[in-house]
């Protein structure tokens, strides 16, 4: 669906739930990260591009104080968050998203009204896209837009991050709400996790497209693998004799490798080169660059797998598919995207040969894995917008 269908969907939604027309309509995207992985809290570059598929809320004040009353018409459920107090954790799961950013516009002292609001996502739910930020930036935005105060869109992903951070207790970087709360159509966002620079990165040539691939599998090694990650990097850093990897050259890390533990050497390896990719791959999207920038996600994905050894073998298979696929096909690049061992994989593919090669990946990734993949196409969609309001 696309976004102007989903605001009158939700619309109607609220009009049936609470039996008058609503007065704000807001949306938030999910997000795919193009390039640089976990190259985040190494403060170095990532590339994330917002997707065309958005958290949206529709809304009105409510008659009754002291309450925002969300009504979730996917799954059927209310949430009723008490605004009379400083909001805290609560009940059911999900209203905590909601409740850490009502939180952080209380903390500013913005007048926070009550509401009744419908929602409804078309971000897959813990499918690696972040539906988590969508939620928390389209909950920002719909208060900016009760409260008729806009936030510095940097201030706003910031809060937004700070709720996850603290409700949701996910201890995630910037890249996630930043994207959602930043994005413009037709964009891809360079983004500098040391000094949060954002530079909006063109892609607006209607004749490629990202394929998202999703491989349906996530491996639970996960959150551990991670953090031992962090530590490496940590520890790869310091035998470099750096604050952090993102100020190593890959000059310096080959004078130290005789010095160096192997792990860590291909940890920073990743790391720097990684970091590299990124900067190109944004210049490769300016310039119109495709087969360039696909090359770069074919190396980024090896160097995934080899070195930081976070892939797995269901994102090797889609990876592979793709590259034998190949430009012939209308495929200039796949990787995995996200922290790995699972979730999905993002290709640079052209967009009249989508419908082709979605089902060339699809019934070989099934006749390679035995599973089936979810699978959908997105040009650079645009961030958190007030669509009525
Ligand atoms: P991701 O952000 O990659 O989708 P997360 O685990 O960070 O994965 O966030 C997923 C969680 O966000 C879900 O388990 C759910 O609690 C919450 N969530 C996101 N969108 C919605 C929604 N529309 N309705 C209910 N819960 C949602
Ligand atoms: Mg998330």
């Amino acid at each position: 669906m696309n976004l102007q269908d989903l605001a009158a969907h939700v619309a109607e939604q609220f009009q049936n739930h609470y039996g008058r027309p609503a007065r704000w309509i807001v949306a938030a995207p999910g997000r795919v990260n193009f390039i640089g992985e976990h190259t985040d809290y190494n403060d170095g570059f990532v590339l994330p591009m917002a997707i065309e598929r958005y958290a949206v809320m529709a809304a009105d004040t409510a008659s009754v104080p002291g309450a925002i009353s969300v009504y979730d018409t996917q799954f059927k459920e209310s949430a009723k968050i008490d605004i009379s107090q400083p909001v805290t954790k609560g009940q059911p799961k999900w209203s905590n998203y909601l409740r850490g950013v009502i939180a952080g516009f209380q903390q500013r002292a913005l007048a926070v009204p009550a509401l009744d609001v419908a929602m409804i996502s078309t971000v897959p739910l813990g499918g690696g896209l972040s539906s988590s930020a969508a939620l928390e930036v389209c909950t920002a935005t719909l208060l900016e837009a009760a409260t008729g105060k806009a936030l510095d869109p940097v201030e706003k992903a910031l809060l937004a991050q700070k709720a996850e951070h603290e409700f949701a207790g996910v201890p995630c970087g910037i890249m996630d709400q930043f994207i959602s709360a930043l994005g413009r159509e037709g964009h891809l966002l360079l983004l500098d996790c040391r000094t949060r620079k954002t530079e909006l990165v063109p892609m607006s040539d209607p004749s490629v497209a990202l394929l998202i691939v999703n491989t349906n599998v996530k491996h639970e090694l996960g959150s551990g693998e991670y953090a031992k990650r962090r530590a490496e990097c940590e520890s790869a850093a310091r035998a470099l004799g750096v604050a952090s990897l993102r100020d190593a050259t890959p000059e310096q890390l080959a004078a130290h490798q005789g010095k160096m533990d192997g792990v860590a050497y291909r940890r920073a390896r990743h790391v720097i080169g990684e970091i590299e990719r990124t900067v190109h791959a944004a210049e490769g999207l300016r310039a119109s660059n495709w087969i360039g920038a696909g090359q770069l996600m074919y190396a980024s994905h090896a160097s995934l797998r080899d070195d930081y050894e976070v892939s797995c073998k269901e994102l090797d298979a889609v990876v592979e598919i793709a590259g034998d696929i190949g430009l012939a096909g209308g495929v200039y690049g796949c990787r995995m995207t996200g922290g790995g061992f699972g979730g999905c994989a993002v290709a640079l593919v052209k967009a009249d040969q989508v419908v082709a090669i979605t089902e060339r990946i699809a019934s070989l990734y099934h006749v390679k894995t035995g599973l089936e993949a979810t699978i959908f196409s997105s040009r650079p969609a645009t961030g958190a917008s007030i669509l009525r309001g």
